[in-house]
């Protein structure tokens, strides 16, 4: 077995090399459209990550713009081994919504980046995909909050509303599971570039691996708990990576937003990391690094 993970180590590095073939790359959709965000300038980030990274070739489905003909939505999803929703607006229709569940149930992959989790707040099965989510309707009807005390995480289920944040600053994160392929190899601990730090979030949480947590300070508006940034949600064969950073731009050139973005993308469409490098740029305790 040990001689076989070595000749399978070997393959992927020499693979990684010599750049995978368009043949060999994984297909992943972007879907936007809508958000309360400036999804304009955004989705050409996550689009760019993807493509440096050498392991996809990525195509973006846009919705219509808000009071257009939603029927006419109708993303291919089960073309693609991963779909990446920067998507918060109207509700898709039923047939579309049928084809994203279906699509991740029978083993797509889904990354859901910031406010893509304020999105569908009253569908049933896009909470259970994204285990959290906020705004939207959220309450204590919509499930626990999770939160990182005394070692562990916990769920929450006193009242109160779903979704919220303090002012943008620079804060730090803090991986809870260092054996998640997705953050396997890199710091404990680092500092993320000024943005929105997602807190109050509350869903189903079924199936839910929390990677890593940020503390909410309540000097920054803060809820004074450690709250969920990166989550795994398991639903049936599928695999949901759920990223709560990214606000901005600017938020997406923070160099550990590239690489947990880029290794959840490729987990969500694959199961595995396939470039689990960490770059030099990483991010330490100490300061943000940011990519330009
Ligand atoms: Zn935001």
């Amino acid at each position: 077995m040990r001689l076989l993970a070595m000749i399978l180590s070997l393959a992927v590095s020499l693979a990684m090399s010599a750049g995978l073939s368009a043949a060999e790359k994984f297909k992943a959709l972007i879907v936007d459209g809508q958000n309360n965000h400036n999804w304009k300038a955004t989705t050409p980030l996550l689009q760019k990550h993807l493509a440096d990274s050498g392991l996809f070739i990525v195509e973006i489905a846009t919705s219509p713009p808000k009071g257009g003909d939603m029927q006419a939505f109708k993303p291919d999803f089960a073309a693609h081994q991963v779909v990446v929703s920067n998507y918060n607006g109207e509700d898709w229709s039923p047939a579309t919504q049928a084809a994203l569940v279906d699509f991740v149930r029978s083993g797509g992959g889904l990354v859901i980046v910031h406010a893509a989790d304020n999105a569908f707040g009253k569908w049933a099965e896009y909470n259970r995909m994204i285990g959290l989510g906020g705004w939207g309707g959220r309450s204590e009807k919509s499930g626990p909050y999770l939160r990182f005390r005394d070692g562990k995480i916990v769920r929450d289920t006193s009242a109160g509303r779903g979704g919220s944040h303090g002012k943008q600053h620079a804060f730090e994160v803090i991986v809870r599971d260092p054996q998640h392929p997705v953050t396997a190899g890199l710091p404990t601990n680092w500092m993320h570039a000024p943005d929105e730090l997602y807190d109050r979030l509350r869903g189903p949480a079924e199936n839910i691996d929390v990677l890593a947590t940020a503390y909410s300070d309540p000097a920054t508006g803060g809820t004074g708990e450690h709250e969920p940034m990166l989550l795994t949600i398991s639903y049936g064969q599928g695999r949901v990576f759920h990223t709560t950073l990214g606000h901005s731009p600017e938020a997406m050139k923070s160099v550990d937003f590239i690489v947990t973005y880029q290794r959840g993308t490729q987990w969500a469409a694959s199961g595995k990391v396939l470039d689990a490098s960490v770059p030099s740029d990483f991010p330490g305790r100490d300061k943000p690094s940011v990519r330009e």
